[in-house]
């Protein structure tokens, strides 16, 4: 399998061509700053015993504590979760939250454990990690697989370990114990900003566009469900098992009920694939599944003119170059998705004050990062001349780097 980190250097090298970077600083940029690599016993429903391997990588944290995901899925591995990690560094700082970036996971396949035996992995996980996070330290978040129930057994598992309350050890949690309104579709309401940031830059309305999105969890299905409110057709969404696809527009609200009700996309439209969803002739493509799915291979087969990044690193590297050469724009996933890390720092906040914000207060507040965070980018982009990508990259390695100087450890 592709190392994902491999891709990270790659981007670091395209970087390097634009931005004056020497050798010590990326140096420092490839070195995560701890990784913890563990495994945990589970005791299973039948009574016998697994054990599971888990991770944890903090990055880098000089512009405050450690800020990540954690993920359950059979392919996590050291690469990924080292690369996502890397991302959530970069992630924070486009969007000026004081958080440095980390990231999580435990190779699993959720859905072959039952809700008891879920549980006490997580609260495995916890345990065996306990000692490198809190809300001071590493603060953890829902990621593929993970939803607001895990996250209140890992608060419940590390409360009763420290002894006390600590909601801001981790955020995403249901609302009853500390969870922020809007959180959970805080990631694809911030994409939604910043496309429609870029929309107005090119003088468009996203109304009747064409819209295409693969996977549908929390960040996809809500991103669906926002461009169509929105007036967008969205043509085909897909999850891991099957894709749908209506020439006219799906009837998203119906979908998600559908999908809710049975866990199911069937019913609607007509059966696609994901690599034909991914190759539809549409306005807006929304990777919202996860990395590596627009490579090298498939890149010429690409036929939108807009591609918003909710899934990190959707599109490789080499893919990058192939769609820049064809003048498709990439919104890209540091700026495109930061909007559910940004609505998790205002948990955060909100955790450390106990006093909690309306809905309206919590978009109010992320539609303003959003848009400073792509006027940002789109000036330092301007400013090099180069991609939405690599303006992201520079402006928030700018922004490390600053704060590792400020330190003395640069
Ligand atoms: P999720 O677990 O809620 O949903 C994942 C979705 O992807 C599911 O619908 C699943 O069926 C689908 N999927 C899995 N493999 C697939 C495949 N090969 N093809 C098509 N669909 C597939 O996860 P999520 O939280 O929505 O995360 C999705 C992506 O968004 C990930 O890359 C994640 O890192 C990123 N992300 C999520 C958040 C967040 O707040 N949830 C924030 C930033 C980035």
């Amino acid at each position: 399998m592709m190392d994902v980190f491999s891709n990270v250097r790659l981007q670091l090298d395209k970087i390097r061509q634009v931005a004056d970077l020497s050798d010590k600083e990326i140096g420092l940029l490839t070195s995560p700053k701890r990784i913890v690599d563990v495994t945990f016993p589970v005791k299973m429903d039948d009574g016998s015993v697994r054990r599971f391997h888990g991770f944890r990588v903090q990055f880098n944290d000089a512009r405050g504590p450690t800020k990540g995901g954690i993920r359950f899925h059979p392919n996590v591995d050291m690469g990924e979760v080292k690369s996502l990690a890397f991302w959530m560094a970069l992630k924070c700082a486009v969007v000026d939250i004081p958080y440095g970036g980390a990231k999580g996971g435990v190779e699993v396949d959720p859905k072959t454990l039952s809700a008891n035996e879920l549980e006490r992995l997580a609260r495995g996980y916890i345990k065996s990690i306990f000692e490198v996070i809190g809300a001071e330290k590493d603060i953890p978040a829902p990621d593929v697989y993970t939803t607001p129930q895990i996250m209140a057994w890992m608060l419940d598992e590390y409360e009763s370990i420290i002894g006390k309350h600590q909601p801001g050890m981790i955020t995403g949690k249901p609302i009853e114990l500390g969870g922020s309104l809007g959180r959970g579709y805080s990631t694809s309401q911030g994409g939604a900003y910043v496309l429609k940031e870029y929309l107005k830059v090119i003088g468009m309305e996203p109304a009747g566009m064409k819209v295409a999105v693969q996977g549908f969890g929390n960040a996809g299905s809500h991103i669906a469900r926002i461009l169509h409110a929105w007036g967008c057709k969205v043509i085909a969404v897909s999850d891991s098992r099957q894709g749908i696809y209506d020439e006219d527009g799906l009837d998203i609200p119906g979908v998600l009920e559908h999908k809710s009700r049975t866990g199911e996309l069937t019913g609607f439209g007509k059966a696609i694939t994901n690599s034909q969803l991914l190759s539809l002739p549409v306005d807006i493509l929304v990777p919202a599944a996860l990395e590596n799915q627009i490579i090298k291979d498939n890149a010429k087969t690409i036929n939108a003119k807009i591609i918003l990044e909710l899934a990190n690193g959707p599109v490789s590297p080499e893919a990058d170059a192939a769609l820049e050469k064809e003048g498709i724009v990439v919104l890209p996933d540091i700026l495109a998705n930061a909007g559910g890390v940004t609505v998790s720092y205002f948990e955060w906040v909100q955790n450390l004050y106990g006093y909690y914000w309306s809905e309206d207060e919590v978009m109010e507040k992320l539609s303003m990062v959003m848009t400073k965070s792509f006027k940002d980018v789109q000036v330092t982009r301007q400013k090099y001349a180069t991609s939405f990508r690599n303006g992201a990259y520079i402006l928030a390695i700018n922004r490390i780097l600053a704060a590792e100087r400020l330190r003395g450890r640069l």
